[in-house]
């Protein structure tokens, strides 16, 4: 049924207009549009990428809350990231892969990166992946984690990236759940200069998952000589690529909503959910976001700093840059390793115009030497984006005036929405941003804030709500969760009486319609009737100058019902040392959040860390937290970046002589 790659897709490559070009008018309008009438805005937008055959339906919203988009189509993911742009940019580099750890340095123009993917295509094949298929991929950063996730695209497979480093345990329970033909790994990633032999943990899952794959594929790096190895179940990556060196393999058009990928959510508030991605929704939806929301052309350079194993990393890493056929950089490292400036040499060297990473790595930053952002021109680069956590104000102004050149952007989204929700539009028109605010509702989505009990719509200014979205999703966000649709109604659809999307997060919105984010629905605190958003304590706390972090949770209080309870990060270690200088620090962030807050929201106590705990996406483990300060066990930790951090907390907990 699948076409010959030379045949003409029915609708050739939309020319790409500048931005300057659109006649949209405000975004407002932009907007108003994509919600009253959707079906016309998004069969517009689709028209972004190749289609093999138009589709029947724009939109199939026949059974709520399972949205299915330009049902009836046919189109590849790997075909509009790839082959698409092999006509007109076939010299063009498509991946610079850096690595830090490696000291290596490899480029990929569109047609070389056509070529390693169809051998990885006719690699799988061999190994029996065939359409639908499921196939785990757990590999470092290295281009051939790339490679393999375009490859499995190309033949109508169905990837499942796992974050490599994660635990035996983890990787055994999302193959449980995903169940995988195939399993791509390596011997090894690294970290910091270290091998992280990746391996025996790989076998260590295998041994404890109930579903397998009969076959791993691996890659060696030539990082862990140690590396084990199971003769008739492990394939060797560079014996059979040298085997399929050249080899061709046809595209799989599929139906827009076959699944392309699984991707688990990064498991803050418990087990992690299967969140399950169409094809053409997905690729309409990201080629759409690339043009207006991250102003990325063709021939221009998108450096994403963050993971393939995030959602981050699938959208803008892999396939949002790709499908807008821009030069995307795979980074392999820390962000202060040689020191931390790297990133900016990258800007420099690379001459990036968009970049995109979290308030986590910026907060890291913030730590080091100021200097270290002045030492490199990055005057090429328009814009940096940041998801993925709240981005407090000090530091969204910090980064600011660090980079004059560039706009700091924040936005906000989920790894089931796939793309942004709320954020800036600078496609379409820019804005003045609001420190502190992700800015406003993004197209496609109708976004309401819902107070928590009575359900009733939130619509006074400056009130806290739930931020749900009316239903249908617009396309690109979770057709379902894999295997479970009945968990995806319970869990998504029914926390209020009305089938809604809920979030789980608190926002407020202003007079203009820009959002804040004040935390999940679960890290309230509720000091004695008064609800407080763990957000609104912590951002207040980060504006003492002293404090680099800090994570602020609610414990139980038998007077008050809760009382606030912080953890923070001094910006100087040396003042933890003395018992002084501990107390005197401690005032302050007091003294701080009762100017700002009021003294209803002050800390009871404030505990002084080096560390704080985060899920490996830099999340901060509120629960964990809370969980220890209640004396109760910090519950799931697959996710834990440094479990030294958690330590910490258990030590600062323990009462002082
Ligand atoms: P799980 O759903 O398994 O508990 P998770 O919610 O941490 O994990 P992700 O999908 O990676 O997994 O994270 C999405 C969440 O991150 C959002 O719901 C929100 O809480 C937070 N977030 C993302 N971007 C922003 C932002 N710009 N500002 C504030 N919070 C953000
Ligand atoms: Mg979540």
């Amino acid at each position: 049924m699948s076409r010959l790659n030379d045949e003409k897709p029915f609708n050739s490559p939309a020319p790409w207009r500048g931005n300057e070009e659109r006649a949209m008018g405000t975004y407002k309008e932009f907007h108003r549009q994509s919600v009253e009438r959707p079906e016309a805005f998004w069969a517009e937008q689709a028209r972004l990428i190749d289609w093999e055959r138009p589709w029947d339906q724009v939109l199939d919203f026949s059974r709520p809350p399972f949205a299915r988009w330009f049902v009836g189509g046919r189109t590849n993911l790997c075909h509009n990231a790839v082959d698409r742009h092999l006509a007109d940019r076939a010299q063009q580099p498509a991946l610079v892969y850096v690595s830090t750890e490696t000291q290596e340095q490899r480029r990929y123009t569109y047609a070389q990166l056509h070529t390693e993917v169809n051998r990885v295509a006719a690699m799988l094949r061999t190994l029996g992946v065939n359409r639908g298929d499921r196939v785990i991929i757990y590999l470092p950063m290295v281009p051939e984690a790339i490679f393999t996730l375009l490859a499995c695209t190309r033949l109508g497979a169905i990837h499942s990236v796992v974050f490599g480093g994660f635990a035996a345990h983890s990787l055994a329970t999302r193959m449980d759940d995903a169940k995988p033909a195939l399993l791509v790994t390596a011997d090894a990633g690294m970290r910091g200069g270290k091998v992280i032999p990746y391996k025996p943990l790989v076998e260590e899952a295998l041994k404890q998952a109930q579903h397998p794959p009969s076959r791993v594929l691996v890659l060696n790096r030539g990082l862990d000589p140690t590396m084990p190895r199971v003769p008739e179940r492990d394939v060797d990556f560079a014996t059979l690529a040298r085997e399929h060196e050249g080899a061709q393999v046809a595209v799989e058009w599929l139906e827009s909503s076959e699944p392309s990928y699984i991707l688990y959510t990064s498991g803050t508030t418990g087990r992690p959910k299967g969140v399950q991605r169409d094809t053409g929704g997905y690729a309409v939806a990201l080629a759409s976001s690339m043009r207006n929301i991250f102003t990325g052309k063709p021939g221009e350079t998108m450096f994403t700093a963050s993971d393939i194993g995030w959602v981050v990393g699938h959208s803008y890493i892999v396939y949002g840059p790709l499908l807008a056929g821009m030069t995307t950089v795979l980074y392999e490292g820390l962000p202060i390793r040689p020191d931390a400036s790297i990133w900016w040499r990258l800007v420099e060297e690379h001459r990036v115009n968009v970049m995109f990473t979290s308030p986590t790595a910026i907060r890291l930053l913030k730590r080091q030497d100021a200097a270290h952002l002045s030492r490199h021109d990055t005057s090429s680069l328009r814009y940096l984006f940041l998801a993925g956590e709240p981005l407090d104000a000090p530091t969204h102004e910090w980064i600011s005036s660090a980079l004059p050149a560039t706009q700091v952007l924040d936005n906000y989204w989920q790894t089931e929405t796939g793309w942004p929700l709320l954020g800036p539009c600078p496609g379409v028109e820019a804005r003045p941003r609001k420190f502190g605010s992700p800015g406003t509702a993004l197209y496609g989505y109708r976004v309401k804030l819902l107070d928590a009990q009575s359900g009733e719509e939130v619509t006074a200014p400056n009130q806290k709500g739930v931020l749900v979205v009316e239903p249908p999703l617009p396309p690109g966000c979770l057709s379902t969760v894999w295997g479970d649709d009945a968990r995806f109604v319970s869990t998504y659809f029914s926390h209020f009486d009305k089938p809604v999307y809920s979030t789980f997060d608190w926002a407020t919105r202003d007079e203009d319609g820009d959002y804040f984010i004040l935390g999940r629905t679960d890290d309230v605190i509720n000091v004695a009737g008064h609800r407080l958003g763990t957000r609104e304590i912590e951002e207040a706390i980060s504006g003492h100058p002293g404090i680099a972090e800090v994570a602020v949770v609610g414990v139980k209080d038998s007077l008050k019902g809760q009382v606030v309870v912080a953890f923070a990060v001094p910006k100087d270690a040396s003042r933890m040392q003395t018992e002084e200088g501990r107390a005197g620090l401690t005032r302050e962030v007091m003294d701080t959040v009762d100017k700002t807050l009021g003294a209803l929201a002050r800390p009871a106590q404030v505990h002084l860390v080096t560390l704080l705990p985060k899920t490996r996406s830099g999340k901060l483990l509120r629960r964990s937290i809370q969980a220890l300060a209640e004396q109760r066990e910090p519950g799931d930790l697959t996710t834990l970046e440094d479990p030294s951090a958690l330590e910490q907390v258990r030590e600062a907990l323990k009462p002082r002589e």
